[in-house]
């Protein structure tokens, strides 16, 4: 058989397995089945060296190269699902009520499973590449906990890559960038204190209401003043809270306001927490009251090496060919967990085409499985050029 043959042949397996993990979606940490899934599989395949309970239900798997030593290249894919109903009325839709993939996670997980079996096989590279099976992506910051129970130090992991599955993009086509591709995003809540009183005697309490109002007001010039208008940023206001409406003659003692923001460069992103701290407390000052700002770190800015990003596009335009790989796709606002590995160790992470899907985190989504050998065949050709004797 040939190389390709071989790689469509596994490819074709790769597609009930992803069906397999989709009918069984789990949250977060507590990735059990998914994880003994591809224990399982990975043990089959014959890898050198296997480590399971990483940040609970993370698994790192060792596959040494045929042609000697060399550094250790680190591919990861994320296996967990969304707390949402799924709406395809696929046979293998989930089984599982308030739990769906849909972000493709299960197709990640197949693609790289795949990969690994023929890495197996072939070893036809100098070093070791090291399989990262990751939970909690979606929300839970599970790259950033395998990071701090030693993941790359453990593995001496030297460079780290993902793949991220693109609903709108043809299969076949690969899309990334160098530097930023997806933003930083933070959370925030701030309590603003007055005093409360009678409605029909404002000058007998401190207003809340009337200074949060403005304080909302003023968030915005974080976007229009205080940053550099070709440096994305999103400031949302997603919540507000003051009073009852049982009580509409009350001026509460307090009004609260949280929302979200967005940044595309982690300079601004180090920046703008200070900049909206000053902004409350002096707004809030004016009208004679305190906020209290409580910041709530999200995740990084996704941010390629440029250097890694120039590897995975050769990669990719190998695969794909040249005229199916943009090597300088527009920026995302939304965030990925995967970032925090690109802080610690040079990489990159692309989009693959999911063809002509609903978009990710809609009900109605549905990983494409004929994107798993275009997926495959980028890791093993990424593997071959960064692991070259
Ligand atoms: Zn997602
Ligand atoms: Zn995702």
């Amino acid at each position: 058989m040939t190389h390709a043959e071989d790689m469509a042949r596994i490819a074709e397996d790769a597609k009930d397995w992803r069906r397999s993990i989709h009918e069984q979606p789990e949250l977060l940490y507590e990735l059990h089945k998914t994880a003994a899934f591809v224990e399982e599989k990975l043990k089959g395949f014959g890898v050198d060296e296997i480590a399971t309970g990483i940040a609970k239900t993370g698994i790192v798997a060792l596959i040494k190269g045929a042609r000697g030593d060399g550094p250790v290249i680190g591919l990861r894919a994320d296996m967990d699902a969304l707390p949402m109903d799924e709406k395809t009325n696929l046979p293998y839709a989930s089984k599982v009520p308030g739990m769906m993939h849909a972000c493709g996670h299960d197709g990640h997980t197949a693609t790289l499973l795949a990969a690994a079996q023929y890495l197996c096989q072939s070893r036809d590279f100098a070093g070791t590449v090291a399989l990262i099976f990751q939970p909690a992506e979606e929300g839970g910051a599970g790259a950033r906990t395998m990071i701090e129970e030693g993941l790359l130090e453990r593995f001496g992991i030297d460079s780290v890559y993902a793949m991220h599955n693109k609903p709108g993009l043809p299969v076949g086509q690969f899309a990334t960038r160098p530097g930023p591709l997806m933003a930083g995003g933070d959370r925030f809540m701030v309590t603003v204190s007055g005093r409360g009183g009678h409605a029909s005697a404002p000058t007998m309490s401190i207003d809340p209401v009337v200074a949060a109002a403005h304080l909302i007001a003023s968030a915005q010039t974080l976007v229009s003043r205080f940053s550099d208008p070709f440096d994305q940023v999103v400031v949302s206001i997603t919540y507000l809270d003051a009073g009852s409406s049982g009580a509409l003659n009350v001026i509460p003692d307090t009004a609260v306001f949280g929302g979200t923001i967005r940044t595309m460069n982690s300079d601004t992103r180090a920046e703008i927490e200070g900049h909206l701290r000053r902004m409350l407390n002096a707004g809030a000052e004016q009208f004679g009251c305190e906020a209290e700002l409580d910041w709530r770190p999200g995740y990084p800015v996704t941010a390629n090496d440029p250097a890694k990003a120039a590897v995975a596009v050769g990669a990719a335009a190998a695969v794909a060919g040249a005229e199916n790989v943009d090597d300088d796709c527009d920026r995302m606002m939304g965030s990925e967990d995967f970032s925090y590995m690109l802080e610690a160790r040079p990489g990159a992470i692309v989009w693959y085409g999911n063809g002509d899907s609903a978009e990710l985190h809609n009900a109605a989504y549905n990983f494409n499985d004929e994107a798993i050998l275009p997926g495959m065949r980028y890791w093993v050709e990424l593997v071959q050029r960064e692991l070259a004797a």
